[in-house]
């Protein structure tokens, strides 16, 4: 079969597991943020902005992430930051979002958590209403910070439990195993909350960072984890269990440029259930979810049926309701039959 065309991975429903709202920021907010607050930023042209981009491995990238969140302040500004990230989903057929935030990043600022929140909540409903994409929060913990930060942010999102639907784990991994953070786990499962953890790709002692979060901090999916590949026990494991994994084709290549190549095509051989995502699109070249599908169709020729299942595998792997999750199904389904009609008539 023929790899996916353009037209179809654009038009193809999609569900996004993977993006951090920081990390859309795009250089045009950035100037707008930087008028707003006063930022010497705002001498600065977008494309300025984008040609101080560039990053090799996970400190440089995040140095450059951290940079951009100083811009968020205000309410204004963190609804206008996950505004534009949703309005831009819409268009490319991005029916549903979990976005990950990062409090302690604003927080540790001096920020008000509620500020963060309520600026986020009325920009996702302000985005249902007016481009009809639906979205939940996902709060991630920074792992370079202490487990008690982590849990002092936890105790400070109580009131605001009803908003966040699961918790994650990112930034350096770097000597910051999940186990740091098993006990902010525990609580958050406790409450109710679902629970996924990065690991990205070729950390020191990624092995082990994945056992941990697959079998003592009770993580659901795992956010990159391509390392998994080389260790049969844990692959084996995550193929029983069927954990989903978010995998995102820009920063996988720009840390393994063989990476959509490759290890794309192995993760889809051993059984196990991906999804694609952008992860941090501000700071990729644009490439959000369609460009994201582009480059994993690219690099590992996938098929429509194989972009069909990545996307069904994204709405079965979305924390949401039953109903809600057969309406987005039912949409995929009557596009994959229009697809096939489209397919035998050229
Ligand atoms: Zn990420």
């Amino acid at each position: 079969m023929m790899p996916a065309s353009d037209t179809f991975i654009e038009a193809l429903p999609k569900a996004e597991l993977h993006v951090h709202l920081e990390g859309t920021l795009e250089p045009g907010l950035k100037i707008i943020l930087a008028r707003r607050n006063g930022h010497p930023l705002q001498d600065m042209t977008e494309d300025d902005i984008r040609a101080s981009y560039g990053f090799h491995d996970l400190p440089s990238f995040l140095a450059l992430y951290y940079e951009g969140v100083e811009l968020l302040h205000t309410e204004q500004d963190f609804y206008d930051l996950c505004h534009a990230y949703l309005k831009k989903a819409a268009s490319q057929n991005v029916l549903y979002s979990e976005m990950f935030f990062d409090p302690q990043l604003h927080t540790r600022r001096g920020i008000a958590f509620e500020t963060v929140i309520s600026g986020l909540n009325r920009a996702r409903k302000d985005a249902q209403r007016d481009f009809g994409i639906r979205s939940q929060l996902v709060m991630c913990f920074i792992r370079e910070m202490s487990a008690q930060s982590a849990e002092e942010t936890f105790t400070q999102a109580q009131p605001y439990l009803s908003d966040i639907v699961g918790v994650g784990l990112d930034s350096d991994e770097k000597g910051n195993p999940p186990a740091k953070f098993a006990n902010v786990f525990k609580r958050a499962r406790d409450a109710g909350l679902h629970v996924t953890m990065h690991c990205d790709i070729d950390q020191e002692n990624t092995h082990e960072h994945i056992r941990q979060a697959l079998e003592d901090l009770g993580s659901e999916r795992l956010d990159h984890g391509l390392n998994i590949l080389e260790k049969p026990d844990l692959l084996r494991q995550a193929r029983e269990r069927h954990i989903p994994f978010t995998v995102c084709p820009f920063p996988n290549m720009a840390i393994r440029p063989s990476s959509n190549e490759k290890d794309i095509r192995a993760l889809l051989d051993a059984g196990l259930t991906i999804t694609i995502n952008s992860d941090d699109p501000g700071y990729m070249q644009g490439v959000y979810m369609t460009e994201a599908m582009k480059m994993a169709r690219d690099g590992a020729h996938l098929t429509p049926d194989e972009l069909l299942t990545i996307s069904r595998n994204a709405f079965n792997a979305a924390w949401i309701g039953e109903e809600e999750r057969q309406t987005y199904l039912d949409r995929l389904d009557d596009f994959a039959r229009k697809a096939g009609m489209m397919a035998s008539a050229t």
